[in-house]
């Protein structure tokens, strides 16, 4: 099992680690910085150094099969480190940090189109969302006007986790909530961006909504009778 380090501070760029495990499909450690691939968000690049000074490439960061265990997947033909070995596990931040920008500008655009999520994905300064708007139109320059109102008002967003007994008592936040949380784990994780919006969410995020910078929205496309997708990208930070 791994200690996922990017649940509590996705700030965190790096940490000193124990290989708990070390083949060419995966190097599993007691605990990362790297996020593993789900809920539409890649999993982080990066690097593995080892004592001697090695630094072991890592194309992509998934989950084992038990989903408690996350494994670094090396590039191809790159030197393992050998089991036990203490290492530091340092992600590629400049890629990380477009991502957290494009994640939190996805929760935006949910604020701004507020229709069922039927999908999603977060690029790297860039990310789509597929809403089930029924018969409204989705207006590209309106979304793009109010979603750049929301990053200006630079607020904070936080996370927190709440027991499934607090949230089935607590229905009403259920009811603010615009993605019903997945129960039945023991406890949810919840991110706030202050006044504007709650969901439950296991990706990364940056602190304040002004990180975000200037988006746009790329296109709006038909998909099917009544789903739109809704494309968006960043500039630079
Ligand atoms: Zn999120």
């Amino acid at each position: 099992m791994t200690e996922a380090l990017f649940r509590e501070d996705s700030y965190r760029t790096e940490t000193e680690a124990t290989v708990l495990a070390s083949e060419p499909r995966g190097i599993a450690l007691d605990r990362t910085v790297f996020y593993a691939q789900g809920g539409g968000q890649s999993g982080d690049r990066g690097a593995i150094l080892l004592e001697d000074g090695t630094a072991v490439p890592i194309v992509n960061t998934v989950y084992d099969a038990d989903r408690a265990t996350i494994l670094h997947v090396p590039a191809e033909g790159a030197a393992l480190p050998r089991a036990n070995a203490r290492v530091i596990a340092r992600i590629d931040w400049d890629l990380r940090l477009k991502r957290m920008r494009a994640h939190t500008a996805l929760h935006l655009l949910s604020v701004v189109a507020p229709y069922p999520v039927t999908g999603g994905s977060v690029g790297d300064a860039e990310g789509r969302l597929d809403f089930d708007s029924g018969e409204t139109t989705l207006d590209k320059a309106e979304i793009e006007g109010r979603l750049n109102e929301l990053i200006a008002l630079d607020r904070a967003v936080s996370h927190r986790w709440i027991a499934d007994q607090e949230l089935e008592a607590n229905p009403g936040l259920i009811k603010t909530m615009s993605v019903k949380p997945p129960m039945g784990t023991g406890h949810v994780r919840l991110i706030a961006i202050e006044g504007l919006d709650l969901q439950p969410c296991g990706g990364t995020h940056v602190r304040r909504t002004g990180e975000i910078g200037k988006a746009s929205v790329t296109s709006v496309e038909k998909k099917g009778r009544i789903n739109r997708r809704v494309r968006i990208a960043l500039g630079p930070a």
